[in-house]
């Protein structure tokens, strides 16, 4: 209730001024935004988060969902538990082109749930004082005098407004929203090589048999199916047969799609 209640005042206040200025403002409420936003909040730095997607969206993407329990531990940060929380996972197998090798590596982790893993830190972060604007698009940095002094945000109703920031952050992983407008000669503006670029396809699936070992996740390195890439099979354990299978090939190689 606190948190839909500082939201709705938050959102409120910004979009009747429909101008302001942080000192800091993230762009991208994926984990990498949300985490970054909480942590700048403890600090007591006034903060502007906007992502794109709605609120039930944030954190969700492609991925195989696994997390290492010892990131947890380095960072002092709190478990997956409840709805967080997919699959306990105490190794991976990782297999050779051929399948003829397999190469077992123990360790602690977890499937998680990214959508509401993500949640978890908008949560916190708009708990601490963070403004927090879903659905929300960064259109360019505003560049003066050779330096970001904000961004120009768009809003679905609301159309586009300016707001100003000592600090700018693109946390909008791949898609680079605010670095692909910085001028070309800007080290950090500098272009991703097609090659670098790995393109994804997966889909959660329930299985008709049961899967062995399903703390076990499960790496294929094979040149057939996934070219310059992998495939992998994650189960989630803690539901029956569920298991979250995908594969990601090298881009700027004229591979095929792998969807
Ligand atoms: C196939 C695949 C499998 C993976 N498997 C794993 C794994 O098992 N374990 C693991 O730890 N990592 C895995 N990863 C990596 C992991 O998914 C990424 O490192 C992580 O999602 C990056 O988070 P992020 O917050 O930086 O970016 P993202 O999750 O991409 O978030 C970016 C956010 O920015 C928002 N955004 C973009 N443009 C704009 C804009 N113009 N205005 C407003 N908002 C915008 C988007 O809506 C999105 O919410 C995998 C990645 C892939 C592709």
């Amino acid at each position: 209730m606190k948190y839909l209640t500082s939201t709705i005042l938050k959102f409120t206040g910004v979009l009747i001024a429909m101008s302001s200025r942080y000192d800091v403002v993230v762009v991208g409420a994926g984990i990498a935004g949300s985490y970054l936003a909480y942590l700048l909040s403890r600090l007591g730095i006034d903060v502007l988060l906007v992502d794109m997607k709605p609120f039930e969206r944030v954190g969700d993407k492609p991925c195989g969902d696994a997390i290492g329990k010892h990131h947890f531990d380095e960072l002092g940060v709190e478990y997956p538990k409840g709805n967080e929380l997919e699959g306990i996972v105490r190794g991976i197998d990782v297999y050779s082109p051929y399948e003829d090798v397999k190469y077992r590596v123990l360790g602690d982790g977890f499937e998680v749930n990214r959508i509401a893993f993500t949640q978890r830190f908008v949560r916190k972060a708009v708990d601490n004082g963070v403004t927090y604007l879903e659905k929300t698009h960064a259109l360019r940095p505003i560049i003066s005098r050779g330096k970001v002094v904000g961004v120009t945000l768009w809003r679905r109703g609301q159309g586009s407004w300016n707001v100003n920031s000592s600090l700018l952050v693109d946390a909008t992983g791949l898609s680079r929203a605010i670095v692909r407008h910085l001028p070309s000669e800007w080290p950090v503006s500098e272009k991703l090589d097609a090659k670098d670029i790995n393109i994804a396809y997966r889909e959660v699936r329930v299985l008709r048999k049961p899967i062995e070992e399903p703390e076990i996740l499960r790496i294929y390195i094979n040149k057939d199916v996934a070219p310059g890439g992998y495939w992998w099979l994650f189960p989630y354990s803690l539901s029956d047969n569920v298991v979250n299978v995908g594969l990601g090939v090298q881009g700027g190689m004229g591979y095929p799609n792998p969807k």
